[in-house]
């Protein structure tokens, strides 16, 4: 499945130029354009769709049985020290792109990238009220 209208599904359809660096039946690897360091790779699934909201479970498995393979390798092979995995979903949270990805950012010694900041909860009834809300849908 191709939305015609997809950067993502462009490059899959090898109508936009990329740098892949792996690809199995249901996936593929590319250097990000933008890195946040160099060798900063996305994984995103061939079959379009926008984000875990959307996509099929075999879908997604196949993106991150990529990322299990390539990151280490990756890592290794830039001398990084570390590499977060990242996956924006809806536009509030930073998806840009609307084909999902998977980004697997590797990191250097002092290179300045900081993670999340975390926030106590107020309470631990409001900890446990929110731990209700989420398991009530599960
Ligand atoms: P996100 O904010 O999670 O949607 O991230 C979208 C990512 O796609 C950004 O890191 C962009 O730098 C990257 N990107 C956009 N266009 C291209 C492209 N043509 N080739 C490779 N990466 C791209
Ligand atoms: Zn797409």
């Amino acid at each position: 499945m191709k939305n015609d209208n997809c950067l993502f599904c462009k490059i899959v359809n090898g109508e936009i130029p990329t740098q892949k660096v792996y690809e199995s039946e249901k996936a593929l690897a590319f250097l990000d354009i933008n890195p946040v360091n160099p060798g900063h790779i996305l994984v995103i699934p061939k079959n379009h769709s926008e984000n875990l909201n959307d996509i099929e479970e075999e879908d997604y498995l196949a993106v991150q049985k990529v990322v299990r393979y390539i990151a280490p390798k990756a890592a290794e092979a830039l001398g990084a020290c570390g590499y977060n995995i990242g996956q924006n979903n809806l536009p509030c949270s930073g998806q840009v792109v609307m084909h999902l990805h998977v980004h697997i950012m590797p990191r250097f010694e002092g290179d300045g990238h900081e993670l999340w900041h975390g926030k106590a909860y107020e309470s631990d009834e409001k900890m446990q009220e929110i731990a209700d809300k989420i398991r009530s849908t599960l």
